[in-house]
């Protein structure tokens, strides 16, 4: 049998980014997946049919705060059949140009399911229930998450949903309960709530939006009051169960007091797991930790020399930016450069109104490492920009080394922040410091002056705002 240079499993934005610039680089490349076109979650069920919505949201709620500019506009018509074409519309606009690209770049590409026979060997299984053998010199397993699901809590409903399908939006629910305060179920809320459902978001720990700055997440919080009906802290769902009007979901708070409420649907959104599970990985030499994330170096590559994994399955942070990049380092690593994964900063965002982003080192990750840090904040309520636009309720921190001035990280919440984020990458990746920040020309009016400003209140120079430094 002829032995495959490169086959890759799994085309989501890991695999895809692998399997593209693999070929770039001259290798042959076989890429498998059982949609028919590459996207992976991110694609079909996962960051863009999300942010369509949170697109159609953003306009909903921008449409009703323009009465506080003088124009009003009456209550909003929705359609949901037509949202539901668009969002999918747009989902497949991406999919099938990625099938087109992967068909330009002369990719053997495979639908089918994949399973290792043993180091060098896959077995395909078809959508028709054949079988393939196929050889191979190099894999990339790139097959991504699923969403955890307890087995307390899984009860066969359509009342109660994951990720997946409450994108569906089959309806507008009266309430709905969001069981997880990560930004999957904090996205998917505001839709929802935004469409009018009455959410209530649950959240074992002590505050939603585990790992972000408290400071940014209060921004947050505080607007999400008027937009969600509650947000439970340390309050733990115990049991879900389906009644003729709803689904009953008793709660136990941090003083084990349980209380029980009705709602219409139940959204579980309580993280997601690697998908290392039934993919032959006992044929092989490659091992995967305590969480089920496949061990890799920091070339990708696993405890199976040929075999490489990334993205998803191969490791947090879970998203779609970082499988790429891990996607294109394995790629350069498996044609023969001197690659490796190490980046100093690897952005996250949430795409909430208003959203967060941040990069590189943390607050609270400081804190818990013991690292001195200086911060420097700027205010959006001292911003022209944030003002002509109606929303001072943002806030942009730089974490700086006090010693070398460096950029150490970078914080913002408002709306957009996800965009302005990537200056903050790019400082830290060039090791720029707060002076090259401060020096740098940005654009008036716009909210990237605030990234300058915060720049310049370490130095106790901001334009707009007077802190003297201490
Ligand atoms: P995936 O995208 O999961 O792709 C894996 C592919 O492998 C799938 O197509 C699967 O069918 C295939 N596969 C699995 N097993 C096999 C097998 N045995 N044989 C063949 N094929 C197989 N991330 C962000 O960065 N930004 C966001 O805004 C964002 N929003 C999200 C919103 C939601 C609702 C969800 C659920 C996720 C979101 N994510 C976001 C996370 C993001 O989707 C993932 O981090 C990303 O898709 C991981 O990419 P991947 O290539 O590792 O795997």
């Amino acid at each position: 049998m002829d032995k495959k240079q490169l086959v890759i499993i799994g085309a989501g934005p890991g695999g895809y980014a692998a399997a593209f610039l693999a070929s770039d680089l001259g290798l042959k490349v076989t890429l498998i997946d059982n949609e028919k076109y590459p996207g992976g979650v991110c694609l079909y069920r996962g960051c863009i049919p999300s942010k369509a919505l949170l697109h159609v949201a953003k306009v909903i709620s921008e449409s009703e705060e323009a009465k506080n500019f003088g124009v009003e506009f009456s209550k909003p018509k929705i359609d949901l059949k037509k949202m539901r074409s668009w969002k999918d519309e747009v989902v497949s606009k991406l999919t099938s140009g990625l099938g087109q690209i992967s068909k330009f770049r002369k990719i053997e590409y495979i639908k089918g399911g994949a399973k290792f026979i043993n180091s060098d060997t896959l077995e395909i299984l078809k959508d028709d229930k054949s079988t393939e053998n196929i050889n191979f010199e190099n894999a990339i397993i790139a097959t991504g998450s699923h969403p955890v699901r307890i087995p307390s809590l899984t009860i066969d409903s359509s009342r109660v949903l994951d990720s997946t399908s409450a994108l569906n939006i089959e309806d507008i629910p009266k309430s709905m309960l969001v069981i997880g305060g990560g930004y999957i179920g904090l996205e998917l809320g505001t839709v929802y709530a935004t469409l009018g459902t009455k959410v209530t978001v649950a959240e074992m720990l002590p505050g939603i939006l585990n790992g972000a700055d408290d400071d940014l997440v209060a921004v947050l919080q505080k607007r999400v009051k008027s937009l969600f009906e509650s947000v439970l802290v340390e309050t733990k769902v115990i049991s879900l169960e389906e009644s003729k009007s709803g689904i009953k979901v008793i709660f136990e708070d941090n003083k084990s007091q349980r209380t029980e409420k009705l709602f219409d649907k139940v959204l579980i959104s309580i993280g997601r797991k690697p998908n290392s599970k039934n993919l032959g990985l006992e044929n092989t030499k490659v091992e995967i930790d305590e969480k089920g994330f496949i061990k890799v170096d920091n070339q990708l590559r696993t405890t199976d020399k040929n075999i490489f994994a990334i993205g998803d399955v191969a490791g947090e942070p879970m998203l779609a930016h970082k499988a790429s990049h891990e996607g294109r380092a394995a790629a350069e690593v498996i044609a023969g450069h001197k690659s490796a994964f190490e980046p100093k900063a690897i952005p996250a965002v949430v795409f909430t109104d208003p959203e967060i982003a941040w990069c590189g080192l943390t607050e609270n990750e400081a804190k818990e490492k013991n690292i001195e840090i200086s911060v420097a904040k700027f205010p959006w309520a001292a911003s022209g920009r944030s003002l002509t636009l109606g929303r001072t309720d943002g806030l942009t921190k730089l974490i700086i080394d006090p010693k070398s001035e460096r950029i150490l990280g970078m914080g913002i919440v408002g709306p957009g922040a996800g965009d302005l984020i990537a200056e903050g990458v790019l400082a830290i990746e060039m090791g720029a410091n707060a002076t090259d920040i401060k020096l740098s020309i940005h654009p008036h009016p716009t909210l990237s002056e605030t990234i300058m400003e915060s720049a310049e209140v370490f130095f106790g120079q901001s334009t707009h705002m007077y802190k003297p430094k201490k």
